[in-house]
């Protein structure tokens, strides 16, 4: 779906943001969370933690199964990971700290996600909400399908 033409571009850009707003916050930004958020990023699909369990026992062997949550959850809560909660997955921020709401197109053939914000999307979700005496904070919308690049293909 996505047609990055250098993905190590794509993993130092996010590093990059992730190095710079977790300065402006006085964030810790550990050797271990810059691991996890790298392995977040390998690609641009939703990645399973024990995948990256998986992917840290090949590599260094000294991260353990809770620090790897930790970091998750630090990430995520930063908003520099999105937790993709019907694929119990996380997925690297295209934008961090640029939007409060998300929507993803999460293609179940090749299994890759796109990130969309879309403002008219947020208020009808505002609205009703509102409607309903409800106070929304986030919204993750999980829209699955299949992609142009494998419609494409068929
Ligand atoms: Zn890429
Ligand atoms: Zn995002
Ligand atoms: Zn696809």
């Amino acid at each position: 779906m996505h047609n990055c033409d250098q993905h190590s571009d794509c993993v130092e850009e996010a590093l990059r943001r992730a190095d710079n707003i977790c300065a402006e916050r006085g964030l810790r930004f550990t050797q271990q969370r810059r691991k996890v958020l790298e392995l977040v990023w390998e690609s641009h699909g939703p990645v399973k933690a024990y995948d990256i369990l998986d992917r840290l026992d090949s590599r260094i062997a000294a991260i353990k199964p809770p620090t790897v949550y930790r970091a998750l959850d630090f990430l995520a809560e930063n908003g520099l990971v999105h937790r993709l909660d019907s694929l119990k997955a996380f997925i690297g921020c295209s934008h961090p700290l640029k939007h409060r709401e998300c929507y993803f197109l999460i293609c179940t053939d090749c299994g890759e996600a796109k990130e969309c914000c879309n403002s008219e999307l947020a208020d009808v979700i505002n609205e009703t909400s509102h409607n309903n005496g409800f106070r929304a904070e986030h919204t993750t919308l999980e829209i699955t399908g299949e992609c142009r690049d494998c419609r494409d293909t068929h």
